[in-house]
């Protein structure tokens, strides 16, 4: 029942959000991917999806800190597929440093990255669904979005931003066939989660191997990281039929984290 839908996925050019790509293609689904890195290296993921899934995808470079940009992918997305009916925003990016110390810059590309560019996706996203009776809006939030860890004050403020934001549109667009849901994955040994982790171990004056076993995992009752491929399925049902009444809810993808 997906196949043949269109989809926006930000930040798929890496970690969770190609993963949901990768589950996104195998379902049939054509979509815009988006993310930083190598030229190269992104078309080669393009035209991968393309050929091994036969669905169309289309790169575009949009930075999700500029609106001007997120509006014109939007468009591009829509005069290509003929709507958008499936928004996933993912993008995101994660700075560790104590609160006195954490730079201006970085908490508002945080702000702008994690949470901002949701609210212009979406907007861009909404008339096209709207027209359709149809939609599925699923924001990638975190752990981070239900608890907070110490040093990640711009990220946590994001993450529980948009909660909020997807149970405030969920309920403006219940009527409209247009679902808004939060996934909150615990941590995906993403590139996200590789780079934090010196900082992590230097922040809290202890070695990486420690960061990964007492900080990190310590977290997840499982005690093993979540896969990229665990959220492309939770993702996958809740664009499904059988996911046509859950609205305004944060599915927590993360190993028991949050029920400690
Ligand atoms: P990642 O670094 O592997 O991927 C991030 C993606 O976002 C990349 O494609 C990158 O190019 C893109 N991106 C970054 N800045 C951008 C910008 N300005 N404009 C457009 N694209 C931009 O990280 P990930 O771990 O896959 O994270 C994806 C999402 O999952 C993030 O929102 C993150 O907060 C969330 N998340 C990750 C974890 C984890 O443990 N990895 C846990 C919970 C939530």
């Amino acid at each position: 029942m997906l196949k043949g839908k269109c989809a926006v996925i930000t930040g798929s050019t890496s970690g969770i959000g190609l993963g949901i790509a990768e589950g996104f293609a195998a379902a049939g689904i054509n979509m815009v991917i988006n993310g930083f890195g190598d030229a190269a290296e992104i078309e080669g993921i393009r035209a991968g999806l393309e050929s091994k899934f036969g669905v169309k995808v289309l790169y575009d470079g949009a930075d999700m800190s500029k609106p001007d940009q997120i509006e014109a992918m939007m468009k591009r997305a829509a005069d290509t597929f003929g709507g958008v009916d499936i928004l996933i925003n993912n993008a995101g990016i994660q700075h560790v440093c104590p609160v006195e110390e954490f730079p201006t810059a970085k908490w508002d590309a945080i702000l702008a990255i994690n949470l901002t560019s949701a609210f212009h996706t979406t907007r861009c996203a909404v008339p096209y669904m709207k027209s359709k009776g149809w939609g599925r809006i699923i924001n990638v939030a975190s752990a981070h979005g239900l608890v907070a860890s110490k040093f990640k004050t711009a990220y946590v403020a994001a993450k529980h931003g948009i909660l909020g934001f997807t149970t405030t549109i969920a309920l403006e667009l219940a009527e409209n066939g247009i679902t808004a849901n939060s996934i909150c994955p615990g941590y995906v040994l993403t590139p996200l989660v590789q780079k934090q982790i010196p900082d992590t171990a230097k922040a809290r004056g202890i070695s990486e191997e420690e960061v990964i076993k007492n900080v990190l995992l310590a977290a997840q009752p499982t005690k093993r990281f979540v896969t990229v491929e665990e959220i492309a399925g939770t993702s996958l049902f809740l664009c499904s039929d059988s996911a046509a009444s859950i609205t305004g809810t944060h599915i927590a993808v993360e190993g028991g984290w949050t029920a400690q």
